[in-house]
């Protein structure tokens, strides 16, 4: 029989799984000789025995039996004992800390014999009935399910008859009086009277903890922070000490250094007199922890001595929760502290400096995503202080985002036609809102949490959004909303919005670039480094002297190229072709497009050919000396033709007269015209069926290569076929491609040697990857096409129509086209990279979806032996420290 219960003696910091965050950090404590009150955990083990069956596993009981006389023994007390009762606390505490999971029960043991017990032996009549009314409020709450409104307005009838304003001016007589009345509500309203027997008080709140696991509020919040459901709680109970006995106790919450900027001092809040909860419920005020060494200097040197030995013990900064009794120091939780992006980098560098960890520890403590939230704009800190904020919602997509507000999409719309900055608000999104969105700068909900329409469709856009500001009501019909106060904003008033704190305030605070990106743009002046800067560039040198990856960006011009160079590409993963169709050369795709002869298509691709080459050649020299993976025309050509519509109309009207080359077009639109384009002629497809097309943009390659190196470059291009699904297409092409490369050698004399490759973006290319590699020479992933041809998802459809409700339902936890998908999508890209290699061990392979700057995503790619990842230029940074951090973690097994 597996054991059930581990007393805080047997317990330590890693058995998090088992005995959840706060047993094990409870027992590491007690371990490390810390004053922690003694206690015991029942496992998670125990918790989804009894979720899965209903009922507790067999011989809990008795073992929580056992352990409870273990604990009566060492006290010297016996649980509710009316001479001299031991009380204990009832806590939760999961894996992952989950706030407001459920509120912990205090005070279990009193009934109307211990309390004249603890009256007795405490010498405080007050304190004995102030703790008693507490153990019925929190177990009438958390245990019975009665609502909260009752108890308080008991307890605010009992100060007004009494003319007081403190709950701490009720005396003994009142607080007796409270808990006969808090004995009525609980009989009323949860159809039983509070239970008296000590054991079984204990038993029905250990039972409450567990269902508290699947209490809505927890569900909701184990989604939105994608936590797994089957994990379960542990259950803490722990003897109990006393804040509330007079002024020479009390209760406090401390950290061990600043979370916000990582600076080391005295950072916590201390309540005198109080219990437990009082600190966060803000009943009354706190004064800050310094104030304790004037209160009670001896307590106040003990925690300091405490919170060092803590820090050098975890090897990082801690937060606390501590409880003085008539000035004895208790130590009541510890856990590795949560911290703002910029302190994690702070503090890890710290960390590093006083010899506590080394530059591997300092690079896994910090992630990408925290590097990405440093680089997003912001809004500048000194005009925040005098912004009038409105409200705070969810921070569901990061960045700072200013202009007028509109409340619809086709009013975010028009805005934006006339070069209007808008923030688009709504009540929530639906897929009619797509156009706004997309118009809008940022985008403000009042409901919907962090999977929310908006949320989901805005981070897939890289859109600042700030959703559920539930404070804010939002009436889209006058146009208007209201926020806290009373003030209203009006359309077209300005507001600023904080993606990355959920902030929301009026008027237009101004917006400043990231100093982590100018550093990384060579930008940053010499006096502005601080150490913020210094970590982040000891860092990411770290990261990069550990990655194997090799980090590529998604460019397709010189100056994104050139960006991409200074935040550390090693090259170019994806140049996309197709913009270089677009402008005033749609006019030459039209002419090939509409080409009756040989010599009209000629003529057409001669023309394009000479502006590509210009193209190309800027690329190769904003990367001189390092690859650059051409992608040959991807999208249908329809793409580059006028709307079939619009068209449609121009020829209708202008009837006879209508312009004979438009006749032509609308033909030729008709024709090319696909009900689903993503499936139909586009990628290799085009290359076979247009003569001449990929020729042209071979040539084009091969001819700029060939220029650069004859003034003195090292041009390395790479060409890469789309959307191959058979390795027939791939030759087909390849043996043209070819031919075109040495014909260029020829007869420019420079022969430029150009890897031929294809993109595996589709389920058959993947799945015979072993005959594809016959005829490439390397492999990209492109994962974008692959998560849709493998989900069988349009993107465009399906993110913004049904994205949130499958988030919501669990069937996945992330979008697969924000974080692949490994299971059924990774699991075709380790066929193709397995079965690529064995036919052709020194296959080249890559990613360049957007996957590519995916923190997760990038240590699948690690994790499957892929060389590099590619990513657009901005998440540069972000890909080449997760490739550092994901050789760093391999590394330790
Ligand atoms: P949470 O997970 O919400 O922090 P806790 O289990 O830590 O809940 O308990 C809530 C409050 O009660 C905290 O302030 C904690 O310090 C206090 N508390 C818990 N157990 C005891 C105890 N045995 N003696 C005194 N105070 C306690
Ligand atoms: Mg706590
Ligand atoms: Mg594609």
């Amino acid at each position: 029989m597996p054991k059930f219960v581990f007393d805080f003696t047997e317990g330590n910091k890693d058995l998090k799984d088992l005995l959840g965050g706060k047993g094990a950090n409870l027992a590491e404590m007690t371990n490390l000789g810390l004053p922690v009150p003694p206690g015991f955990t029942i496992t998670t083990e125990a918790c989804r025995h009894y979720l899965e069956h209903g009922t507790l596993p067999e011989g809990l009981t008795d073992e929580i039996g056992a352990h409870l006389s273990a604990l009566e023994s060492a006290m010297g007390k016996r649980l509710g004992d009316p001479g001299d009762p031991l009380l204990v606390s009832v806590r939760s505490g999961a894996k992952f800390s989950m706030p407001g999971m459920m509120e912990t029960v205090l005070n279990v043991g009193l009934n109307d014999d211990s309390v004249q017990g603890l009256a007795a032996r405490s010498g405080d009549e007050r304190f004995a009935w102030d703790s008693y009314r507490r153990l019925i409020q929190m177990f009438g709450k958390t245990v019975l399910g009665v609502e909260g409104d009752p108890f308080e307005d008991a307890i605010d009838d009992a100060k007004r008859a009494k003319g007081v304003e403190d709950d701490s001016d009720l005396d003994a007589a009142d607080l007796r009086a409270l808990v006969a009345t808090f004995k009525d509500v609980v009989r009323e309203r949860a159809g039983r009277g509070f239970p008296t027997d000590p054991r079984e008080q204990l038993d029905l709140a250990i039972r409450a903890v567990f269902d508290s696991w699947n209490a809505p509020r927890a569900v909701l919040y184990r989604r939105q922070e994608r936590i797994p459901v089957d994990l379960g709680t542990a259950v803490n109970v722990c003897s109990m000490v006393f804040g509330n006995m007079g002024l020479d106790s009390g209760t406090g919450v401390a950290f061990t250094r600043d979370p916000a900027s990582g600076e080391q001092g005295i950072y916590g809040d201390y309540l005198q007199n109080a219990q437990g909860e009082d600190v966060v419920a803000g009943i009354r005020n706190t004064v800050p922890l310094a104030e304790l060494e004037r209160i009670d200097a001896a307590s106040y040197h003990r925690l300091l001595e405490i919170m060092e030995t803590l820090e050098n013990h975890y090897r990082d900064m801690c937060d606390i929760e501590f409880t003085i009794e008539r000035g004895k120091l208790w130590m009541l939780q510890t856990r590795v502290g949560k911290r703002t992006a910029a302190a994690a980098f702070r503090i890890a560098c710290q960390l590093l400096d006083q010899g506590l960890i080394d530059l591997d520890e300092a690079t896994e403590r910090v992630t990408g995503d925290q590097l990405a939230q440093l680089m997003f704009p912001r809004f500048d800190e000194a005009a925040l202080k005098d912004a009038r904020r409105l409200t705070k919602g969810m921070n569901a997509s990061p960045g700072a985002a200013v202009g007028v507000a509109v409340f619809s999409s086709g009013a975010a719309e028009e805005a934006a036609a006339r070069g209007e900055d808008v923030i688009l608000v709504r009540r929530e999104t639906n897929p009619d809102d797509l156009p706004g969105m997309v118009a809008a700068k940022g985008v403000l909900t009042s409901r919907g949490g962090k999977t929310s329409h908006a949320a989901v469709v805005a981070r897939g856009m890289g859109k600042t959004c700030v959703c559920g500001a539930e404070e804010l009501e939002v009436d889209v019909r006058e146009r208007r909303l209201t926020a806290p106060g009373g003030v209203v904003v009006r359309e077209g008033d300005v507001i600023s919005i904080d993606g990355s704190s959920g902030e929301v305030y009026l008027g237009e605070v101004p917006v400043e670039d990231s100093p982590v990106v100018r550093y990384f743009e060579g930008r940053l002046g010499d006096a502005e480094g601080g150490d913020l800067i210094t970590a982040v560039d000891r860092i990411m040198k770290h990261a990069d002297s550990r990655a194997r990856l090799k980090v590529r960006a998604n460019a397709d011009n010189a100056e994104d190229s050139a960006r991409a160079r200074r935040f550390g590409a090693t090259g170019i993963g994806l140049c996309r072709t197709e913009h270089m169709f677009l402008g005033d050369r749609r006019q030459l795709v039209e002419k090939l497009i509409l080409a009756e002869t040989e010599e009209e298509r000629t003529a057409a691709l001669d023309a394009l050919e000479p502006l590509q080459r210009a193209d190309f050649e800027e690329i190769l020299a904003a990367m001189d000396g390092l690859p650059v993976t051409i992608r040959l025309i991807d999208p249908p050509l329809h793409e580059f033709l006028p709307d079939l519509t619009d068209l449609s109309v121009r020829v209708a009207l202008a009837g006879d007269g209508a312009d004979p080359q438009d006749r032509r077009l609308l033909e030729a639109v008709r024709r090319l015209h696909e009900q689903n384009p993503m499936l139909g002629l586009r990628g290799v497809r085009l290359g076979l069926v247009i003569p001449g097309l990929f020729a042209m943009q071979v040539r084009a390659i091969a001819e700029a290569a060939a220029q650069r190196r004859k003034a003195g470059g090292d041009p390395r291009p790479e060409i890469m076929i789309p959307l191959v699904g058979a390795v027939q297409e791939l030759e087909a092409i390849r043996e043209e491609a070819r031919g075109v490369l040495a014909q260029v050698a020829r007869s420019t004399g420079e022969d430029v040697p150009a890897l031929i490759g294809t993109m595996i973006e589709l389920p058959r290319s993947a799945l015979t990857a072993g005959q594809i590699a016959e005829a490439a020479e390397f492999f990209s992933f492109g994962t974008n096409d692959l998560t849709q041809t493998t989900w069988g998802f349009s993107r465009d459809d399906v993110e913004a129509s049904f994205f949130s409700r499958y988030l919501e339902l669990g069937i996945f936890g992330a979008s697969p086209f924000e974080t692949l998908d490994v299971e059924g999508v990774g699991r075709l890209v380790r066929i193709a990279v397995e079965e690529g290699r064995r036919t052709r061990p020194d296959l080249h392979l890559g990613i360049c979806g957007e996957h590519g700057g995916d923190p997760d995503s990038v240590h699948f790619c690690h994790e499957v032996g892929l060389d590099y990842v590619s990513c657009s230029p901005f998440r540069i940074p972000v890909a080449r420290l997760e490739a550092g951090r994901a050789a760093i973690l391999a590394g330790r097994g």
